[in-house]
């Protein structure tokens, strides 16, 4: 075992599609391990290739790999993951600095024959085994990875479950935040760009994909709030991964998030059909609305007859009125400040509709369907950073005028 710290070089070829302008940091969603009966595998699944070191520790023993000009998903924040192994305690990772994210296994070594840290490609992705001294004497050559490796187990799964961190407004060096000043319980706001990764989200007939434009429109609205306010604004994915349905609102919950913003875009068979509208989450017999909820549900695991579950979480949520009322708010804004620049901007208004994405939050939430992509009018504006900013701008006035809304109630 090497007691040195071990730095993966790539040569010079490989490390070519490296962080260029457009990608400032590959973002890190998965974590997963497994304990098998001779040996633990943990993987980090990273997606692009990325350098890494690695190495181990004393005092308390544990071993680590940092991977560079990387970023942790917020999924994965304050991860601490205990393990069924007596040679292992736990494992961490957590953000070290704005460009590293590292990996952290709290491990006894008088119980460890030995250890590996090392990468495999299709994806990338890093992986540590850690030999028992017992279970290691049985066997030389190192097993495969699984081949269906890339599938957490439902156990691993189960065990993940992140407690929810608790998240006090700071008081900022011009004073107390300005949703403190104005008496208000808004402090974090969680963006979710739709789709991502595998999921295209929907694509418009010259190509412009969804995934693509909301992720833009989502850094434009954090950029917005950041500069205006100093609320704190937390994205579900600030990259081009596939995050879960079900894990964008659990985000929004370990972030103690005020307000939770789904930023999506619409699409019909209908190419002349256009407008903007803003969903809350509700049970709504409206076809039109059961088609987009169809629609944006799509890359769900859940089957049609969990949505029973629906009516059971609407009961227990008692956020709906406030949800309805953000909607109304966000939707009037946003058709107002694309209105300002651009003719012919619709108002579908606010709905009711069942969305996986807004499901298990315990704030306002609301899903922005900002314009219909499946309309060649709608897709050429969208290709214009003009009519980006405008969305963004509109969004954003919405959220003002909601959370300056509850100072006056
Ligand atoms: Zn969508």
């Amino acid at each position: 075992m090497s007691r040195s710290v071990r730095l993966a070089l790539l040569g010079a070829a490989l490390a070519l599609p490296l962080a260029s302008a457009q990608d400032p940091g590959v973002e890190i969603y998965g974590l997963r391990h497994h304990v098998h009966a001779n040996f633990t595998r943990i993987v980090i699944d990273i997606g692009r290739l990325r350098e890494y070191t690695a190495g181990e520790l004393r005092g308390p023993d544990r071993i680590f790999a940092d991977i560079l000009e990387a970023k942790l998903n917020p999924i994965l924040h304050g991860q601490d993951l205990r393990v069924a192994a007596d040679y292992i305690s736990s494992i961490r990772i957590a953000q070290k600095t704005p460009g590293t994210v590292r990996l952290v296994v709290d491990v006894d070594f008088r119980r460890i024959e030995s250890h590996r840290v090392y990468h495999l490609f299709d994806p990338f992705r890093i992986v540590v085994d850690i030999y028992p001294k017992s279970g290691a004497a049985a066997g030389g050559g190192l097993p495969p990875e699984p081949r269906d490796a890339a599938k957490p187990p439902a156990a691993e799964k189960a065990g993940t479950e992140p407690e929810i961190p608790l998240q006090p407004a700071q008081p900022t060096a011009a004073g107390y935040t300005l949703a403190r000043q104005l008496g208000l319980g808004a402090r974090t706001i969680v963006i979710d760009p739709g789709h991502g990764g595998r999921d295209p989200g929907c694509i418009g007939k010259a190509g412009l994909r969804e995934k693509d434009v909301v992720l833009d429109l989502s850094l434009r609205l954090k950029k917005l709030i950041e500069a205006k306010t100093d609320l704190a604004v937390v994205l579900t994915r600030e990259s081009d991964i596939f995050v879960e349905l079900t894990d964008r609102p659990t985000i929004a919950q370990q972030k103690a998030a005020d307000l939770f913003v789904s930023i999506h875009l619409n699409a019909n068979p209908s190419r002349k059909k256009t407008g903007v509208q803003t969903f809350f989450l509700n049970v709504n017999p409206d076809q039109a609305v059961m088609e987009v909820a169809a629609r944006e549900n799509a890359t769900s695991t859940k089957t049609l007859n969990a949505m029973g579950e629906i009516y059971k979480k609407l009961v227990l949520n008692d956020k709906i009125i406030e949800s309805r009322e953000l909607a109304g708010r966000v939707q009037a804004s946003l058709v107002k400040a694309l209105g300002r620049s651009f003719t012919g901007i619709k108002n579908l208004g606010v709905k009711g509709g069942p969305f996986w994405v807004l499901i298990g939050t315990t704030m306002p939430s609301i899903l922005v369907e900002a314009t219909y992509l499946s309309n060649a009018a709608d897709e050429s504006r969208l290709k214009t950073d003009a009519y980006r900013q405008a969305v963004a701008q509109g969004v954003f006035e919405g959220i003002m005028d909601y959370i300056h809304s509850l100072g006056k109630g």
